[in-house]
């Protein structure tokens, strides 16, 4: 059941007739789990608390930083020294009381990772590492869960979704474990705030899309941000049957 209160406060999302009340409630029940609390984590957890999705889960054992404040907008001056998944709290409790919200503060070791995704619908991954991704991209196949995969580095993004349950979905691995490129981070070779907020924004889109069920989610296909230019590209992109971390779920 949605109160009075829930009513109104999510009225403009019910109005769409994919949602609906339906769909409001779908999202209320939703459990959601957020990796990285940065520039992507940032409008990913604002949007979805926003939403209304009933429980988020945030993970982050990094503190906030001057540096993080261009594109981490999540956080503010006042939250510098503070542990980010705190700062997060204050401002996400300020946004939407109802929703219900689950701290990690220290690093998710294998099993209390493979834990919290059980305990989920859903996982974005909002990291910046690819020890992180490999490893949330495991406990997701693993777990049967979809995995909402953003990335931005200085004028570029990609986006798309690993979803175990559907057959054609490649993982993060059949596509990027074979190491191609070596890994950049943000402090290395910078990134334009609005880029991060884009591939955050659009993550957020495709949660609430899969958390309540309606369009057709970015499911073997790459979407690839050219903030330059101001284009956008899609590739498909296909399952390796070789690969170690799905290649077993779909024999
Ligand atoms: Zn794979």
């Amino acid at each position: 059941m949605l109160s009075d209160q829930e009513l109104l406060r999510y009225s403009r999302q019910i109005l769409l007739s994919q949602v609906d009340i339906d769909g409001q409630l779908r999202l209320k029940q939703a459990k959601a789990l957020i990796v990285g609390l940065g520039g992507l984590g940032s409008p990913v957890a604002l949007y979805l608390a926003a939403a209304g999705v009933g429980e988020l889960h945030l993970a982050d054992f990094d503190t906030v930083d001057l540096t993080n404040l261009q594109r981490q907008v999540i956080h503010d001056n006042a939250s510098v020294g503070m542990s980010k998944v705190d700062s997060a709290l204050q401002r996400l409790r300020a946004i939407n009381p109802e929703v219900k919200l689950v701290a990690h503060r220290h690093a998710l070791d294998q099993d209390s990772l493979a834990a919290t995704v059980a305990a989920v619908d859903l996982v974005l991954d909002c990291s910046d590492n690819f020890g992180t991704r490999e490893a949330v991209n495991a406990a997701c196949m693993a777990g049967g869960r979809p995995l909402v995969s953003g990335a931005a580095i200085r004028l570029e993004g990609q986006l798309t979704v690993f979803d175990p349950r559907r057959d054609y979905s490649p993982c993060y691995h059949c596509l990027y474990g074979h190491g191609s490129e070596a890994e950049l981070t943000c402090s290395e070779a910078g990134v334009l705030g609005p880029l991060v907020g884009l591939v955050g924004s659009l993550q957020a889109l495709e949660a609430l899309k899969l958390l309540a069920g309606f369009g057709e989610p970015l499911v073997g296909r790459l979407l690839l941000i050219d903030a330059l230019g101001t284009r956008l590209r899609e590739l498909r992109v296909k399952r390796d049957p070789a690969c170690p971390v799905c290649g077993s779920l779909h024999e």
